[in-house]
C-alpha cells in the first residue's frame, strides 16, 4: 500500500562530539581531564557550555556512533540518496578510531565483523550486505573507492602502483566531478570491503613513514556506491544510485598553524584550503538561505559535491581529547563544529 513509501530525507546536517578516554599515559601522569559531557547533548568545557544533536561520552562504544550516526543513512543509500560522514578533530582525537576502528597493533582485522572496536567504515560494509540480503532485488552492483587527498592532490590508495601519481579532476556534462582513472572496484562480500579497507590503509601508512606528519595533513575518502535495480508492484523497471562517503580528515591542528613560515607554508595553506572551504560550505548549507555555495574553492568539496547539499543527509563527528593539554585546540573544535550546527 501506499503507507509504504518512504517520503524522502531532505537535506539535513547533524554536529556531534566524541570526547576519547584519557590514555593509560595520561592517566599515569595525572592528566586532569577539563571537558565533561553534561548530558546526552551538552559538553561543558571552563568557559562554555555548548549544544549539540550528539555527545559521546569517552566510555561510549564503536556501536553507539555507528547506530547514531551511519546506521540511519544506509536505509537512505538502499533508497539512492547520497550521504557522507566526516570525522573532524585534532590529530590523536579518535578520527581514524571512529572511521576505521580495530586493534591498530595487528596488521590483519580478518575478524572485523565480530570486532567491537570497528570502525564506521567496516560497520557500514556489513550492514549494506545484510541489508541488501533482505531486499528483492533482482539485481544490484556494489562498489568501492578509497582516495587520499595531500596538499589538494588525489591519489588513489587501491591503486595497483606502488607510487601512484596525482589524478585529475573534471566536471561532467550533468555538474558532477568525475575524477580519472580512480579505481571503484566492485565487491561481493562484507569481507571484500574489509579488505580493500586494509589494503588502503596500508598504502597510506606506507607514504606516512616516507613523509613526516603525512598521516595527520591528508584527508581520506572511502565511499561505497550502491545500484539496485528493482521491478515495482505495477512492473516498473526502477534503478537506484545511492553513495555513502566515510571521511577522515586531516589534523584540525592544521588549521592553527596557518601562520607557520617554514618550506610546509603551501601545503598547510592547502590542507587549510580544503578543512577551511568545508567548514564554510557546510555553514551556508546548514543556513539554507540560497547563498552561493563555494564548493570549487577546495578538492574535497568539489569531489563530495554530489553528496553535499540537496538531498542528502551529512554528519560531522567531532572528536576531541578530556585533557588540559589540549584544551585550546578542543575548544577551536567545539567553535568550528558549532558553526556548523
Ligand atoms: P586520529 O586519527 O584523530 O589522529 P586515532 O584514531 O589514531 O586519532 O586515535 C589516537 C589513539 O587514541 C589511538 O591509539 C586510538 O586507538 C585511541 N583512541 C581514540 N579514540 C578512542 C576511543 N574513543 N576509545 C578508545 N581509544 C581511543
Ligand atoms: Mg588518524
Amino acid at each position: 500500500g501506499q503507507s509504504k513509501k518512504r517520503i524522502s530525507p531532505t537535506q539535513n546536517i547533524k554536529v556531534v562530539v566524541r570526547v576519547r578516554p584519557l590514555s593509560k599515559d595520561e592517566i599515569e601522569k595525572k592528566v586532569r581531564a577539563v571537558v565533561s559531557c553534561v548530558s546526552l547533548k551538552e559538553i561543558q568545557t571552563k568557559e562554555k557550555k555548548y549544544h549539540f544533536d550528539r555527545v559521546f561520552q569517552p566510555d561510549s562504544s564503536q556501536m553507539d556512533v555507528y547506530s547514531y550516526v551511519v546506521a540511519p543513512m544506509i536505509t537512505d543509500v538502499l533508497e539512492g540518496y547520497n550521504c557522507t560522514v566526516f570525522a573532524y578533530g585534532q590529530t590523536g582525537t579518535g578520527k581514524t578510531h571512529t572511521m576505521t576502528g580495530g586493534d591498530p597493533t595487528l596488521s590483519s582485522n580478518v575478524h572485523w565483523k565480530n570486532d567491537e572496536l570497528a570502525g564506521c567504515i567496516p560497520r557500514a560494509a556489513a550492514n549494506i550486505f545484510d541489508e541488501i540480503g533482505l531486499m528483492d532485488a533482482v539485481d544490484f552492483n556494489v562498489r568501492v573507492s578509497f582516495l587520499e587527498l595531500y596538499n589538494e592532490e588525489v591519489r588513489d590508495l587501491l591503486s595497483e602502483e606502488e607510487r601512484p601519481s596525482p589524478l585529475n579532476l573534471f566536471n561532467d556534462s550533468k555538474g558532477s566531478v568525475y575524477i580519472q582513472g580512480l579505481n571503484e572496484i566492485t565487491v561481493f562480500s562484507s569481507q571484500d570491503i574489509y579488505g580493500l579497507l586494509q589494503k588502503g590503509t596500508h598504502k597510506r601508512q606506507t607514504a606516512s613513514t616516507l613523509m613526516n606528519n603525512h598521516s595527520s595533513r591528508s584527508h581520506t575518502v572511502f565511499t561505497i556506491t550502491v545500484h539496485i535495480r528493482e521491478v515495482t508492484l505495477t512492473g516498473e523497471d526502477v534503478l537506484k544510485t545511492g553513495k555513502v562517503n566515510l571521511v577522515d580528515l586531516a589534523g584540525s591542528e592544521n588549521i592553527a598553524k596557518s601562520g607557520a613560515k617554514d618550506k610546509r607554508a603551501q601545503e598547510l595553506a592547502n590542507i587549510n584550503r580544503s578543512l577551511l572551504t568545508l567548514g564554510r560550505v557546510i555553514q551556508i548549507l546548514a543556513e539554507k538561505n540560497n547563498k552561493h555555495v563555494p564548493y570549487r574553492d577546495s578538492k574535497l568539496t568539489r569531489i563530495l559535491q554530489d553528496s553535499l547539499g540537496g538531498n542528502t543527509k551529512t554528519c560531522i563527528i567531532a572528536t576531541v581529547s578530556p585533557s588540559s593539554s589540549s584544551y585550546e585546540e578542543t575548544q577551536s573544535t567545539l567553535e568550528y563544529a558549532c558553526r556548523a550546527r
